[in-house]
Formats: structure tokens, C-alpha cells, sequence
């Protein structure tokens, strides 16, 4: 019997407005796209944002180049929701075929969503116009307390509470439950119910954490979001099993991220910051999480032998000090084999030894882990990390 998986990939996981700042790429700029492939193929894709444009570059048709059957649900019309659909490439192939999911604005009216697209493509805002996209495309529209099924899946969608409205999503699938719940403010009790009903015991509840808690109490007050605080208090609630912040301010440095990350699992057990190139894959033996880094970003490696002392925390929480060899190490990160398993986005003290003018000096780094993979040598694990200073 084979056992059911789904993939989540985070394709973009910025609030409000693409970053391309240096400080900002670990974690990514690209706004809001997620991909959740169910155990019976269906693809599911959660917002447009400019991360569109990566997952369509990207694009593989399965099954010996038969297109799958994509399923597109959009939570509203913000920019940083929509912005990816014109350098959607898989639009402009015959073959294809989308299903678009979205609610009826009482700003746009009847096929709100039809009549985004083509205000995105209209002269003279885009060099070509909407007859270029031959793919087709089927817009359905959905309403906060529907439920309908996808294939062996079950989508619901809720009100939250954003200006001008958004819908949260949660789908049941075969090999677990995912809740998407981005841009929303808490403080209205009928729309607060709503989140935590798609939060409920979710195997992944992604929640906005845009602002901090204290920004969100003063001056953020009223802007639709929400903070890492509100986020854990919900998952706990609710028992959702593993809470990914999501959403992140475009004026949030990856240090910031990593602050707020650290607050955040201080309050739940299992938290993670949603991270550009984050793969989550549900259903696996011991619910697995898997995180990795896209290539382009640890493409400048070298082969190298440096002595190290490396001090972390476990996967169980306990503090760990070991000495090992860097065989492998770039001006961002380095693979680093341990017999520990650390956390997963968690801190790790890299002391290594490297030859200087007088002598071997000590070269202290701190280093952040992205990855983690089944090591070459028996019995240890591959640890990817980026360093942060
Ligand atoms: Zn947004
Ligand atoms: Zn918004």
C-alpha cells in the first residue's frame, strides 16, 4: 500500500511588495504563491503573487507531458496577490487548462476576477493584450462559507477580515490538512471564529505575520494584518500541528524574520518562518519537513577541509557541541556533516580553523540552518546553513 503524500512548495512569501534587498534573501522577496500538490495529483496553487512567475519557469507537466489539472484559488485582489498572473508562462500554452476560484468584489462586480485580468493586460499596461493567453482558463466564484470538492479534496473557504475582504482557504486532503490563511487582522469576533474554524487541528496553518505584536496594537492598527503572537495563540487553540508564519514585511530583514521566528517558538512548539524555495511535505512517515534552498542561491561553492567546532540545538531542543570537518563552503554557507540533528531554521556557532598570515586563526560564523539531508558518511546528517554575519 502506497501512502498518500502532499507537497506544499512556497513560491513567494512577502506581504505587500516585492524586496530585492540583500538584507531580505533568505528568507525572499517574491510576493504571495503557494503550490499544494494532493496525493491524487491535483495541483493546487494559492495566490498570484510575483512567486508565480518562478513556480511557471519552473513548470513540468507530469505524466509524460499531459497537463495537469491546475486549481487556482485566489484570496483577493492586493497587488502583491495578483501581480504574478501576465509572466504566468503556463497561461500562454495552448494545452493548459486553469480553474480560477475567487469571490465577487462589490468593487469589480460579476466575473471579478475575469475582469482583473484583463484591467492587468489592458493598453497601456502590458505590451500585449489578454488574446496572447491561449491556455483556458474557467473562473469560478466562491463565497466565505463555501465548501466544494477538488478531486478527493475538500476546499472551504472563510471570511477574514482584511480591508475590502479575503478569503482564508483550508483543504483536506488524503494526507492531511492545510490552512491558508494570509492578511488578516484580528479583533472582530465573527471573522476571528472564521480563522480559528480553518485553523482547527490543521496538520499546517500558514498565518499572516506581517507586523509585530506591538506595531500591530499602534501604529499598524486598521492596516489588515496580523503578528507572530496572534498566529501562536490560534494554532494553540485550535491544535493546529505546525504554524508557518507567512507574509513577511517587505521592511522585515531576514535578522528581523529571525527574531520573530525565535519569539514565536518560545510560545508553540512548531513554528516555522515560510521561507522562498520551503518545501513541506505531509503524509510522510513522522510528518515530515523538509526545507531546501533553490540551487541558483548555493551555486558558488567550493570544496574545502577546515577543522570546526560547531554549537546548536537539536531537533529536541537540547544544546549540542561537536567538532567536525567543512568539506564544502561558499561565501554564503557552507554543508556541514554532524552526527546531531539540528533544528531546522535554527541558529547554529560555526568556530573554524583557517589557515591566516600568522598561523591558523579561529573564524567565528554564525550560521542559520536551511537544509538538512541524509549524510554520505554513516550515521550523520548533511547540514545546509547560510551564514548571517
Ligand atoms: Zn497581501
Ligand atoms: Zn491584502
Amino acid at each position: 500500500m502506497t501512502v498518500p503524500i502532499a507537497k506544499l512548495s512556497f513560491w513567494g512569501v512577502r506581504g505587500s511588495t516585492p524586496t530585492v534587498d540583500p538584507a531580505t534573501w533568505r528568507y525572499g522577496g517574491n510576493t504571495p504563491c503557494l503550490e499544494l500538490i494532493a496525493p491524487d495529483g491535483t495541483q493546487f496553487i494559492l495566490d498570484c503573487g510575483t512567486g508565480l512567475r518562478m513556480l511557471g519557469s519552473r513548470w513540468a507537466a507530469p505524466n509524460g507531458g499531459k497537463a495537469p489539472e491546475t486549481h487556482i484559488l485566489v484570496t483577493h485582489y492586493h497587488w502583491d496577490h495578483i501581480q504574478g498572473i501576465p509572466f504566468f508562462s503556463p497561461l500562454y500554452v495552448e494545452n493548459n487548462e486553469f480553474h480560477f476560484y475567487s469571490f465577487r468584489s462589490k468593487f469589480l462586480g460579476r466575473d471579478s476576477l475575469k475582469q482583473v485580468f484583463e484591467a492587468q493586460m489592458a493598453l497601456p499596461y502590458f505590451p500585449v493584450d489578454m488574446s496572447a493567453m491561449s491556455a483556458k482558463r474557467k473562473f469560478k466564484e466562491v463565497d466565505g462559507g463555501d465548501s466544494f470538492k477538488v478531486g478527493e479534496n475538500k476546499v472551504t473557504a472563510r471570511w477574514l477580515n482584511h480591508p475590502q475582504g479575503c478569503l482564508g482557504f483550508r483543504i483536506e486532503t488524503p494526507a492531511g490538512t492545510v490552512a491558508y490563511a494570509t492578511d488578516n487582522e484580528p479583533g472582530d469576533a465573527k471573522l476571528d471564529e472564521n480563522l480559528r474554524e480553518l485553523a482547527a487541528g490543521a496538520d499546517i496553518f500558514i498565518n499572516d505575520a506581517q507586523f509585530t505584536p506591538e506595531q500591530l496594537e499602534t501604529t499598524r492598527k486598521g492596516w489588515g494584518h496580523s503578528s507572530w503572537l496572534e498566529g501562536t495563540k490560534v494554532a494553540r487553540q485550535m491544535e493546529a500541528k505546525t504554524l508557518v508564519l507567512f507574509h513577511h514585511d517587505p521592511d522585515s530583514t531576514d535578522r528581523m524574520v529571525d527574531s520573530i521566528l525565535r519569539q514565536a517558538r518560545e510560545e508553540f512548539d512548531s513554528v516555522f518562518a515560510a521561507s522562498e524555495g520551503m518545501v513541506i511535505t505531509l503524509g510522510a512517515p513522522g510528518d515530515k519537513v523538509q526545507a531546501h534552498m533553490p540551487g541558483t542561491r548555493t551555486a558558488l561553492r567550493r570544496e574545502a577541509q577546515f577543522h570546526a567546532k560547531v554549537c546548536g540545538v537539536t531537533e529536541g531542543g537540547k544544546d549540542f557541541e561537536e567538532e567536525t570537518m567543512v568539506r564544502d563552503v561558499s561565501l554564503q554557507g557552507a554543508l556541514i556533516s554532524l552526527k546531531h540533528l539540528p533544528r531546522l531554521q535554527s541558529e547554529l556557532q560555526v568556530t573554524m580553523e583557517a589557515p591566516g598570515a600568522d598561523g591558523v586563526q579561529a573564524m567565528n560564523l554564525r550560521g542559520y540552518v536551511v537544509r538538512i539531508d541524509t549524510g554520505t558518511e554513516k550515521g550523520h546528517v548533511a547540514v545546509g546553513v547560510v551564514f548571517t554575519d
